[in-house]
């Protein structure tokens, strides 16, 4: 989400005719924030400390994202070198003064096409109407805003044409999209954006298990466009922990989905988050989400350790019980369960063929892309293979993280 609104903003700053530079030679520095996690906020007031330095009077440093709706005016106290702190998606005023206080009217204005990479990133839904008790989201990002339909197909149509190749649809729950003018739901808006004439791949992410519906599975399976992988965090494998954090589904639920989901696309790629330490987690309630996490055997499996976020339910009403060494513990026991799952789950595309739209170059300068099920393909010997190309690769070797192969004849 972080990178689609950067991504928008600097659209914007390249269309008024602005240009990408070093730091150093910038005049303008933009941080977009995150502070799902401490870890991630504390990285943004380093790097205030860090641009102190960098900062003289002729210089603007901007700060957007989550940040700002968490800590507000505290930051300009903080940190005076601050001279902009623009709430996320409200860019006009901001854009405006800048052009005040800076002419590039003499730059040539670069069209926004220009930026388009193979991967182009739309935001269908900005904010979350869940309250999960850990979550921060949507105190910082507010209630869901649905983007009408109309709008989405006239971005992704707009990218195709600058020579995107896949489209990603974003939302924190993208399962509850809906179009504002009654024209359905996220399965009717994925039905409308994979008949865009050269639209190769489509993904959306991230999906909740309270809301996702059956069609969408129906329509992913039904599909040469929607890639067979599916996002969906189940956070915890007990149902107790699962009440606690206010989920809003049990683990049956949840297995449900997956067997309806494998049922119709035996191969599809499912990635889940999981967060262990979370209050009152009990070592019984851990011990059910290793099995959740032996049983499903997902393909990746993000894992995160509880940390309170200040405002948060959880951080005010709940005690944060699990003492951090037995957190570390846990994760340290589920990362080395996932990583041989992943090896074990990898393995079965060797000798297989699969289809890989390619992104990039490695630091080795091999080809690397995707499969449909959403691991990541290095082209081990691919001269002539370029970024947006679709090709048949032959997988010879399989890690936890990655394929290898050659291009099949
Ligand atoms: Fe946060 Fe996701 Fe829960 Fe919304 S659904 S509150 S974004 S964890």
């Amino acid at each position: 989400m972080n990178a689609a609104d950067s991504e928008s903003l600097a659209r914007r700053l390249l269309a008024a005719g602005y240009q990408e530079e070093s730091l150093e030679r910038a005049d303008v520095a933009i941080l977009n924030t995150c502070v799902v996690r401490q870890a991630s906020e504390d990285r943004v007031y380093s790097k205030l400390h860090e641009l102190k330095a960098w900062k003289t009077p002729e210089r603007t440093i901007a700060l957007t994202g989550c940040i700002v709706a968490q800590e507000g005016d505290d930051l300009r106290r903080r940190f005076p070198q601050l001279d902009a702190v623009v709430p996320i998606g409200e860019y006009e005023g901001f854009l405006a003064g800048l052009a005040a206080r800076y002419d590039y009217s003499e730059g040539e204005a670069l069209p926004s096409a220009g930026r388009t990479g193979v991967s182009h990133y739309v935001r269908v839904i900005q904010g979350c109407d869940h309250n999960c008790t850990f979550c921060i989201v949507p105190r910082v990002r507010g209630r869901e805003r649905h983007v009408p339909i109309a709008e989405v197909l006239e971005e992704c149509r707009g990218a195709v044409e600058a020579g995107a190749r896949e489209v990603v649809l974003l939302g924190q729950n993208v399962d509850d999209y809906h179009d504002p003018g009654g024209r359905g739901g996220l399965a009717a808006l994925v039905r409308e954006v994979e008949a865009i004439p050269g639209l190769r791949r489509l993904r959306f992410m991230t999906s909740h298990p309270q809301d996702l519906e059956p069609e969408l599975l129906e329509t992913m399976a039904a599909s040469n466009v929607v890639c067979r992988e599916l996002q969906l965090p189940v956070q915890s494998g007990d149902d107790g922990i699962l009440k606690r954090m206010a989920r809003g589904y049990q683990t049956r639920h949840y297995r449900a989905i997956v067997e309806h989901a494998r049922a119709l696309m035996p191969d599809i790629g499912l990635a889940t988050d999981v967060i262990v330490g979370f209050p009152g987690e009990s070592e019984a309630a851990f011990l059910n989400t290793r099995r959740l996490l032996e049983e499903i055997e997902f393909d990746v499996v993000h894992l995160a350790m509880y940390s309170p976020r200040p405002g948060t339910f959880a951080a005010t009403r709940m005690a944060d019980d699990v003492p951090d060494v037995e957190k570390l513990r846990r994760l340290n026991d589920l990362l080395a369960l996932v990583r041989e799952i992943a090896t074990r789950k990898t393995a079965r595309w060797v000798g297989r063929d699969v289809e890989v739209l390619i992104e990039g170059s490695d630091e080795l300068g091999r080809p690397y892309g995707r499969i449909r099920q959403g691991k990541r393909a290095v082209v081990l010997r691919g001269a002539g293979i370029a970024p947006g190309d679709v090709i048949n690769l032959r997988v010879l070797k399989a890690t936890a993280g990655q394929l290898m192969g050659l291009p099949a004849a």
